[in-house]
């Protein structure tokens, strides 16, 4: 007990004190806890791809982040190695709920991201789930409440959290947004926005797209705290 105590300690010092001036291109040598670092070793991911670098340890920090890389640049460990180590700094446990939420625009993409996040998530202790439809809504509902972790398309969580009352949405600590670009668009506007309307507004939140979103109408919705803007270009 003591020593987890001063490893977690540990942990969030050394996140602190990341050189953000530095560039770190491998995974041991970013300040993670064991259990992500032993996940994503087994996944054999060892260099950090462009947006992975500048993209992870401004995230380990607590900010915001506007991310944007073309298809295939490795988005989605710029994102969930953040959310893991989140729950991490946090000291979330099963017991704690809902504490990240990982939004999809499709179904498709949702489960490619929940493939990922159980193979370099394998040595947590979280809890992570779909919702997506596809189940019936009382079948999704009864294991809900259990889920750390959830990724989702946004119309099916919209009907859980107007029809789960027992549902708890107030400790989410951070809010993936993937393929950002696409769920801000117009065909989404209000279930996007009567969604962010039932989560807490103190929490982290990481928009990632191949296109840089910078609607400031979209900023707002959205409740950003001073985002801040990373882009990789391909070269000219
Ligand atoms: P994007 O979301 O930007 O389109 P993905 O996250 O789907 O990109 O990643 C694209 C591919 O690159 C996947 O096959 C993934 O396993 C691989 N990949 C991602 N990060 C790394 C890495 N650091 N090292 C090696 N391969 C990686
Ligand atoms: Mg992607």
């Amino acid at each position: 007990r003591k020593r987890q105590e001063e490893d977690h300690a540990d942990l969030e010092t050394k996140v602190q004190a990341i050189d953000l001036a530095a560039p770190i291109t491998n995974f041991v040598d970013l300040p993670l806890s064991k259990a992500t670092a032993a996940g994503l070793a087994d996944s054999h991911f060892k260099t950090l791809t462009a947006i992975q670098q500048k993209g992870i340890p401004i995230a380990l920090k607590g900010s915001d982040i506007l991310g944007a890389a073309k298809t295939g640049s490795g988005k989605t460990l710029a994102f969930l190695v953040p959310v893991l180590e989140k729950l991490v700094l946090k000291k979330w446990t099963e017991f704690d709920g809902l504490g990240a939420l990982i939004m999809s625009p499709t179904r498709e993409l949702a489960i490619q991201i929940f493939e990922v996040l159980r193979k370099i998530g394998r040595y947590h202790s979280f809890s992570a789930g779909l919702v997506i439809g596809g189940k019936s809504l009382q079948e999704e509902r009864e294991r809900l409440g259990r889920m750390n972790i959830l990724v989702c398309t946004p119309g099916r969580m919209l009907q859980h959290l107007d029809q789960t009352a027992a549902f708890e949405v107030d400790d989410l600590q951070i809010l993936v947004l993937d393929e950002a670009d696409r769920i801000l668009d117009m065909g989404f506007q209000s279930t996007v926005d009567a969604l962010l309307d039932h989560l807490p507004k103190t929490r982290q939140t990481l928009l990632f797209s191949a296109t840089q979103t910078k609607r400031v109408s979209d900023l707002a919705r959205l409740n950003l705290k001073d985002p801040v803007y990373v882009s990789v270009h391909e070269d000219a």
